[in-house]
């Protein structure tokens, strides 16, 4: 069974965790660490023969249209993460959909191809702004992977189904929804598969949780992760000690980890991985 492999490609100082610290406006300030970041995750797939879909940030793809080409030209599958990283539920819908547009038309005029998927900065569809799908059907997007089936401070909408859904919107629409992967423990949703929990957790826990998702339940598993979880190197930013604890916990350790899974688990990009379901829903509309 294949897993989905996801990157969301921004920079160490653009996460959700330092926005109250980082301006937007400033972050063409900042050491920029992506294209090294990227470029290194790029290698290390290529070493395991392993191909993902890569959400970028509008921002990056207009400052570093080379590197998104690159991606691309090396086989990975490119979709969006927003224009700048604003939480869904902070925007209105208006500005949800510019952004969206805007950021769409930027991916697809650099790499000549079109995109399909979305990811929500910071997984923030949630149960108040399920209103995004809407517009993300609208605008094109046949799925999307942002909703997270958990409780957590900023994000999370733990009643939503753990697996792949087609979701029935407004005006017949229909998208794919992918939310990201979680184990069943104790009576509640444990996210296992990405980021700081990955970063954090043992990696055999991991393994048995993808295991499980695999064999138990038959369904694939998504994984996501940033290309600054591979640089130790990275400038620290002074957030808050939880937010400082999140972003660098066990950061010079994920390297290791990726190429264990990448060894251990076949994982392809999201459309291949749900092309089914993605294809259902391109043919009814
Ligand atoms: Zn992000």
């Amino acid at each position: 069974m294949h897993n989905a492999l996801t990157i969301d490609v921004e920079d160490y100082f653009m996460v959700s965790a330092f926005a109250g610290i980082v301006k937007i406006e400033e972050w063409s300030q900042y050491e920029s660490r992506v294209e090294r970041n990227t470029e290194l995750l790029l290698d290390l797939l290529d070493e395991y023969e392993t191909k993902a879909t890569f959400f970028t940030l509008g921002w990056i793809a207009e400052r570093y249209p080379s590197l998104i080409r690159k991606i691309f030209d090396r086989g990975h599958e490119l979709a969006s993460h927003g224009y700048s990283h604003r939480l869904v539920y902070d925007l209105t819908p208006e500005v949800f959909k510019e952004d969206t547009r805007t950021t769409k038309k930027i991916i697809e005029d650099v790499i000549g191809a079109e995109i399909i998927g979305y990811r929500a900065a910071s997984y923030s569809v949630t149960k108040r702004s399920l209103w995004a799908l809407d517009i993300l059907a609208e605008e094109g997007f046949l799925y999307d992977s942002s909703i997270f089936p958990i409780r957590h401070d900023r994000y999370g909408y733990h009643e939503f189904d753990r697996f792949s859904k087609v979701v029935e919107l407004q005006n017949s629409q229909r998208i794919v929804e992918l939310p990201l992967s979680t184990v069943r423990l104790i009576g509640r949703n444990l996210p296992i598969a990405g980021g700081g929990y990955l970063r954090l957790l043992p990696l055999r826990f991991i393994k048995w949780g993808i295991g499980s998702i695999n064999r138990k339940e038959n369904r694939p598993a998504i994984i996501y992760l940033h290309p600054w979880e591979l640089d130790p190197g990275q400038p620290r930013i002074n957030g808050s000690k939880l937010s400082v604890f999140r972003h660098h916990v066990n950061i010079k350790n994920t390297e290791q980890k990726l190429k264990n899974l990448v060894g251990s688990f076949d994982f392809a990009p999201v459309k291949v991985v749900y092309a089914q379901e993605i294809e259902s829903i391109r043919g009814s509309i």
